[in-house]
């Protein structure tokens, strides 16, 4: 297989794929951190121009492009980025126009007329290839190893904040889950008091005890508002305090109230 075939074959790689998805950067607004590692990247290789991409399954997006101002996404022609991006280390081509990987490219043969590129791969901790980090120009150039060395640490950098950023969002969903998770309690604590307040209207016209029944060591004085059942069929009335901490407390107490349905739901179920 040629080195283009196999490229398109990671590219488009499923698990690859969904490695680039998981990070949620595709598409993101630019993050401040990418702009200052392409930087990085232009001032140490001596370029005017440096990117962070990442390769999708048919574009390659910028997260940053130094120097290449308005230019979000290229195509996926082979010999740059959608190349580079599955090789195993830094990948170098010193001058375009005579390189047979790159020479019919539309970056070199068009408008920007890029001639040097060079690239490292950006490797997630489970071994998936997102992109690059790379230094362009438009004169021929040499890489020194020093140069070669520095451009795979700013992908690991990339790599390296992808992760922090993951994590990030893992935290602020499992934050927003808790949230729902309260809010779901605080209706249900509503419709229980809800439910209590109609009840107790319902009971106004009936006949009941003068005070609460259920103050367990201390007689409670509080007016009789809501009558409670439980499952053996024995009954009280209550203040709305003591029905309560009754229901709360006690799984087989209920609303003893058949305007509402409770008691014969209960039975007829
Ligand atoms: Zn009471």
């Amino acid at each position: 297989m040629s080195i283009a075939t196999d490229s398109v074959a990671l590219r488009t790689d499923p698990a690859r794929l969904a490695a680039v998805n998981r990070y949620e950067i595709l598409d993101a607004p630019t993050d401040g951190q990418f702009d200052t590692i392409a930087a990085a990247a232009a001032a140490l290789c001596g370029t005017p121009i440096a990117t962070v991409s990442i390769v999708d399954a048919d574009r390659v997006w910028f997260a940053a492009a130094k120097g290449l101002d308005g230019v979000a996404q290229v195509g996926t022609e082979p010999g740059l980025c959608a190349s580079a991006f599955c090789a195993d280390g830094p990948y170098v081509v010193n001058d375009a126009v005579t390189d047979p990987r790159t020479l019919d490219h539309p970056l070199v043969r068009g408008e920007l007329g890029l001639r040097f590129y060079a690239a490292a791969p950006i490797v997630t901790t489970d071994g998936h290839q997102l992109g690059t980090v790379t230094a362009i120009d438009a004169v021929p150039r040499e890489l020194t190893e020093a140069q070669s060395a520095v451009l795979c640490h700013l992908a690991d950098q990339v790599a390296r904040h992808l992760e922090l950023r993951l994590a990030t969002l893992k935290a602020v969903r499992a934050e927003r889950e808790l949230r729902a998770e309260a809010e779901e309690r605080a209706a249900a604590a509503s419709e229980l008091a809800a439910r209590m307040r109609a009840a107790a209207a319902a009971h106004v016209t009936g006949p009941r005890p003068r005070h609460c029944q259920l103050g367990a060591a201390a007689e409670c004085t509080a007016p009789a508002e809501l009558k409670i059942a439980d499952s053996w069929g024995d009954s009280a009335w209550g203040c709305s305090t003591h029905v309560e901490e009754a229901i709360i407390n006690v799984r087989s107490v209920f609303i003893a109230s058949e305007e509402l349905g409770g008691l014969s739901t209960y039975l007829h179920r």
